[in-house]
């Protein structure tokens, strides 16, 4: 069983149609770490995940809420918290309701708190070079094999 796959883009609607897909594999209680500079195609990965999973309203960049929530086949919490100005503002949030709650938490900048995710979850590192994008996905334990699985197929 792979542990570890790279995806390449070229565009945004590649990009998102890609994100659709991961969103299709997604299972309840998945946590998804997106990391990457500003500009990599967190956000834009996040629409298509949405896409996957049903979302029914529109997903953004946050403005100022560390959290937006979503309805699709199952809650999504989508987690921006590059303005986070310490781990305790999570906690403050209730974050264990979401990272092991039955729906799927995707968060944007969680370099500050990887210590406080599932141990099993989705490692999505991004890397860009003009238009190009590169997405290796990481699978932590055995839940998130299962999506990389289903995203080999
Ligand atoms: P982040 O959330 O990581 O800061 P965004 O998704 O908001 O990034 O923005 C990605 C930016 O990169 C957008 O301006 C988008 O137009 C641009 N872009 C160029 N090529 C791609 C690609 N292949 N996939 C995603 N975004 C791309
Ligand atoms: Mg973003």
């Amino acid at each position: 069983m792979s542990k570890s796959i790279a995806v390449h883009t070229t565009s945004v609607e590649e990009t998102e149609q890609f994100g659709e897909r991961i969103g299709r594999a997604l299972e309840p209680g998945m946590v998804v770490a997106l990391m990457g500079q500003l500009g990599a195609g967190k956000t834009t990965l996040t629409k298509g995940i949405g896409r996957g999973l049903a979302v029914d309203d529109l997903i953004h960049s946050p403005t100022f809420n560390l959290i937006h929530e979503h309805r699709g086949r199952m809650p999504v919490y989508h987690f921006d918290i590059y303005r986070l100005t310490s781990p305790e503002q999570l906690e403050d949030l209730g974050y264990e309701d979401y990272f092991y709650g039955d729906g799927v938490t995707i968060i944007e900048w969680p370099e500050k708190v990887m210590h406080m995710l599932p141990p099993d979850h989705l490692e999505v590192r991004i890397s860009a070079a003009g238009d190009e994008r590169t997405f290796e996905i990481v699978a932590t334990g055995s839940l998130s094999a299962k999506v990389l699985e289903k995203l080999n197929q």
